[in-house]
C-alpha cells in the first residue's frame, strides 16, 4: 500500500513540476508589470536596476530548468526520475524563495504588502513535496525574512522604503513593527502548510483508494469474463450440436417431413443460426477481457484485409458493393494475429451490412502523419450514426435505431470487441459519420508493440 502511495504522489510530481514552470513564467510577467506600473506610473522611489536584475534572473533560471527538465525527460528509470523530480522540485522552490526575498527587500522589506505571496509558495510546497519539506521551506522563508527584517533594523541591509505608498511616518521601521510582521506572517506560512498537506495528504489518500479499488473492479471484470467465457464455450457446443440435427432433418435424412413440421423447424434452425452469432460474438469479447496480455508478432496487414474482405465476399456481391482497398504493402504492426483478423471482421462486416446496395465502401492502410503509427480506416456510404449514438456504440449490446430498422440480427458487441482490441494494442479508435450519407472508422495503432504475453497467455 506504501508503494502505490508513493508512485501515485511522485508521478504527479513530474508532471507537476511543468506546471510549477509554467506559473514561473506568469510570475515573471506579473513582476514586471508591477516593476514597471509602481516605478513609472505611481512614481515610487524604487532601485529599478536591481528589481529588473531580478527579473531577468528569475526568466533566465526558469528557461534553465525548462531545458533540463525536456532534456531529462526521457530517461528510463522511472523510480529514480521521480525522486530526483522531487529533490529538483524541492531546489526550485528554495531558490525563488531566495529570489522572492531578493524582490521583497529591493521594495520595502517588511512594509511590502506582496511578502504575503510566500503563501502562494507555501501551498505550492505543500503540493509537489513531502509535509517535511514543506514544513522546511516554511522555515526557511520565516529565516529569510527575518534576516532582511532584522538586517534592515540595525541597518546592516540597506532599507527602501515604499515612499509614496505608505505614509513617511509609517516607514520608520521599529523592533515591534519587525517582530510583529515576522510574527503574522510566520503563523500564517505554518497554518498554511498545515492546512495545504493536510488536504494534499487526504487527496493521495483517496487517490490509492481508487487506484487500488480500479485494480479489484479490473480483475472482478477478468474473472467474471472468465465465467462467460466458459458458459459461452459450453452454449456453442450445444447450439452447434442443435443446428446440426436440425440440418439433418430439413435435408430429409431422418425420412420425409410434413409442410407445417418443416416450417417451424426452419424458424428453429434461424434461431439456432443467430443464437451461434451472438454466442460466438460474446465468446470473443470474454476471451480478450479475460486474457491480461495479447501474445503479439510481426504482422502484415494487407494480407489480413484481404482475408476478411474474401470472407465477406458473397454478402458484397449480393449487394453489388462497390469495394475499395488501399492498403500499403509493406504495412507492418507487432500485433495479435488473431485479434486483428477479429477487429478488421467487425468494422468490415459492419459496412457490409450498413451499407445499402450499390453503396461503396474503402478501406485505407496508411503510415500515419505521427510517427510510429498506422493509420487503418473502413468508410461506407451506409446508414451512418445519430451524433447521440457515436459515444455508446462501443458498449456492450449497444444497438442504434437505424440499425436494428436496416439488421435485424445484430448483436451490438462488434464494436466492444474492437475498443478492446484497440485499447489491448494501445492505439485508438475514432469515427466520423453523418447520418445517411455514411460513417468513416479509423484506427491508429503503434507499429512497434511491446512483445509482451508469452505463451503461458495464450487461451
Ligand atoms: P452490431 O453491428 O451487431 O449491432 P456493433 O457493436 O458492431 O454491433 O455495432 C454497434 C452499433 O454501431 C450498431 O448497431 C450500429 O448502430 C452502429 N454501427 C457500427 N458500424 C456502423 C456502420 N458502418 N454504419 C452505421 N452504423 C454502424
Amino acid at each position: 500500500m506504501y508503494s502505490i502511495h508513493i508512485d501515485i504522489h511522485e508521478n504527479t510530481c513530474s508532471e507537476r513540476l511543468d506546471w510549477l514552470m509554467k506559473l514561473r513564467w506568469i510570475a515573471s510577467l506579473m513582476v514586471f508589470a508591477v516593476i514597471t506600473v509602481s516605478i513609472h506610473l505611481f512614481h515610487l522611489s524604487l532601485p529599478a536596476g536591481p528589481l529588473y536584475l531580478g527579473n531577468i534572473i528569475l526568466a533566465v533560471y526558469n528557461t534553465i530548468f525548462w531545458w533540463y527538465i525536456h532534456k531529462t525527460h526521457n530517461s528510463s528509470n522511472q523510480t529514480n526520475n521521480n525522486h530526483k523530480a522531487q529533490t529538483f522540485a524541492n531546489q526550485q522552490i528554495s531558490i525563488d524563495l531566495l529570489l522572492l526575498s531578493y524582490f521583497i527587500h529591493y521594495s520595502g522589506g517588511l512594509e511590502n504588502p506582496f511578502i504575503f505571496y510566500f503563501i502562494f509558495h507555501m501551498v505550492i510546497a505543500s503540493i509537489l513535496l513531502t509535509p517535511k519539506t514543506a514544513y522546511f521551506q516554511a522555515t526557511l522563508a520565516i529565516i529569510l525574512l527575518a534576516i532582511i527584517g532584522f538586517s534592515e533594523w540595525v541597518n546592516l541591509l540597506p532599507h527602501y522604503h515604499l515612499a509614496g505608498f505608505l505614509h513617511p511616518e509609517a516607514c520608520n521601521l521599529s523592533v515591534t513593527f519587525t517582530a510583529g510582521v515576522l510574527f503574522s506572517i510566520g503563523s500564517t506560512l505554518y497554518l498554511t502548510v498545515f492546512l495545504a498537506t493536510s488536504i494534499e495528504q487526504r487527496l493521495r489518500q483517496r487517490e490509492v483508494e481508487l487506484a487500488e479499488a480500479n485494480t479489484q473492479l479490473a480483475e472482478q471484470d477478468r474473472l467474471k469474463s472468465q465465467y462467460v467465457l466458459t458458459v459461452s464455450h459450453d452454449l456453442r457446443s450445444s447450439l452447434s450440436t442443435i443446428q446440426s440435427c436440425l440440418t439433418v432433418v430439413l435435408n430429409n435424412l431422418t425420412g420425409e417431413i410434413p409442410i407445417p413440421a418443416r416450417e417451424m423447424i426452419s424458424r428453429a434452425a434461424q434461431r439456432a443460426d443467430n443464437l451461434i452469432i451472438f454466442v460466438k460474438d460474446l465468446l470473443n469479447l470474454s476471451r480478450i477481457r479475460a486474457l491480461k496480455d495479447l501474445e503479439k508478432v510481426s504482422l502484415k496487414l494487407k494480407p489480413c484485409v484481404n482475408k476478411i474482405t474474401e470472407h465477406w465476399q458473397m454478402q458484397i456481391s449480393e449487394k453489388e458493393l462497390d469495394v475499395k482497398m488501399n492498403v500499403s504493402d509493406d504495412l507492418e504492426i507487432t500485433a495479435n494475429q488473431e485479434a486483428i483478423v477479429e477487429m478488421l471482421s467487425n468494422l468490415i462486416g459492419n459496412a457490409v451490412r450498413y451499407t445499402p446496395r450499390s453503396g461503396k465502401i474503402k478501406i485505407l492502410g496508411i503510415l500515419d502523419k505521427e510517427p510510429g503509427f498506422i493509420l487503418l480506416s473502413v468508410s461506407d456510404t451506409g446508414i451512418g450514426i445519430h451524433p447521440e449514438d457515436i459515444q455508446k456504440i462501443y458498449n456492450d449490446f449497444y444497438r442504434a435505431k437505424n440499425a436494428e430498422i436496416l439488421d435485424k440480427n445484430g448483436t451490438g458487441l462488434g464494436l466492444s470487441i474492437v475498443k478492446q482490441i484497440v485499447d489491448a494494442h494501445n492505439g485508438s479508435i475514432w469515427v466520423e459519420s453523418t447520418v445517411g450519407v455514411g460513417s468513416t472508422f479509423n484506427i491508429k495503432l503503434p507499429i512497434a508493440n511491446a512483445m509482451e504475453g508469452s505463451s503461458d497467455d495464450k487461451s
